[in-house]
């Protein structure tokens, strides 16, 4: 099948700054996919090579099968939700919805419909004469998503649309999103810095770090089976032990993950360790032991039954919970393509 976005070789150098640095990638159509990585890694300037407004230094990218740099980024079929929303203050809100068919030369009487049906779409039905002024982020965010779809691209970019909202409205609008994706089967791009948005919203993650792809795959498959070092700790707060600490639990030379939420309490057998401190989060408690000289951070039960601290418990988990990492980042998957 042909991807909707595909990387080749693509770099974006600015002087010394590799910006983007080999990226090789395939989104699939209708795939909700996210960038993540930390600040600074690369993710806003891949979107901006996807809508044209870049242009890579090095490989290409092809637009469902067509090399884009043939293609102006006004005839790419994409388009943009921008991280401040960039809603045109002096129009009301159904003509910033209305502006990308006013661009198509669509008349007035068509677009403004249009416009009316992606309001209600975004449910803002009937805040069409407001100023977007006299929105609250949320809603400034929602005509912002239904000003980007009013031209029924083909490929969604979202860059860090959620990341300007309190945390109960960004879960609402994550939960939205999410079903208005599935609904329009439109690819969405998304970036984010926020790990647990990622795994939550997202059919596939790419991992990024200084320009690069450090791993590709389903959240499942990130968050289990981390490549490397820099994925298990960026995605999710794992423990990460050592390879000297592995050998001597394991036999195999190697770092490796292992999920706090893996790690168990028991009466008798597994590891001894010393608890260190341990704190009420609701509906878990996270404990933090010391064990041969390494911190371990478990996320037990609310009740779970702890020792004072400076006191021996022991730990215990499941042998498939170490997961075996690699020593050094690679590329993902496609990364050979
Ligand atoms: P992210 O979105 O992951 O935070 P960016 O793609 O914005 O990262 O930036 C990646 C790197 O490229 C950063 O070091 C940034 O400072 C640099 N960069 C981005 N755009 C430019 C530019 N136009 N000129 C010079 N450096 C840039
Ligand atoms: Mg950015």
């Amino acid at each position: 099948m042909t991807s909707a976005v595909r990387f080749k070789n693509v770099c974006r150098h600015f002087g010394a700054i590799r910006a983007v640095d080999g990226l090789n990638l395939e989104i699939a159509p209708g795939e909700f996919f996210a960038l993540l990585g930390p600040s600074g890694s690369g993710k806003t300037t891949s979107l901006r090579l996807i809508a044209g407004f870049e242009r890579p230094t090095a490989g290409h990218i092809e637009i469902f099968g067509e090399r884009a740099d043939a293609i102006p980024p006004y005839r790419r079929n994409v388009n943009t939700v921008f991280q401040d929303y960039a809603l045109f203050p002096h129009l009301s809100v159904l003509e910033n919805v209305a502006y990308g068919l006013k661009m198509k030369g669509v008349a007035k009487k068509q677009r403004l419909a249009r416009a009316e049906e992606l309001l209600e779409l975004v449910q803002l039905p009937g805040y069409g004469d407001r100023s977007p002024a006299k929105l609250s982020g949320g809603q400034r965010q929602r005509v912002a998503l239904a000003r980007a779809l009013v031209n029924e691209p083909k490929v969604l970019l979202l860059d860090e649309p959620l990341g300007a909202l309190d945390l109960k409205l960004r879960e609402q609008m994550q939960e939205e999103l999410k079903s208005l994706q599935k609904r329009l089967a439109i690819t969405f791009v998304f970036v984010t810095h926020d790990q647990g948005e990622a795994l939550s919203m997202a059919d596939r993650i790419a991992v990024f770090n200084e320009g690069k792809i450090m791993q590709v795959g389903t959240p499942e498959e990130i968050y289990r089976a981390p490549r490397s070092r820099f994925v298990a700790d960026f995605v999710g707060s794992s423990n990460v032990l050592p390879p000297d600490l592995v050998e001597r639990l394991t036999g195999t030379r190697a770092w490796a993950s292992l999920r706090p939420e893996a790690v168990r309490l028991v009466s008798r057998g597994g590891h001894s360790a010393t608890l260190v401190s341990s704190s009420f989060l609701g509906a878990q408690r996270r404990a933090v032991f010391d064990f041969d000289g390494f911190q371990i951070t478990a996320l037990l039960a609310a009740d779970a039954k702890l020792p004072e601290p400076g006191k021996t418990a022991r730990l215990a988990w499941g042998e498939s919970d170490l997961h075996l990492m690699e020593d050094e980042p690679v590329d993902g998957p496609e990364g050979a393509a």
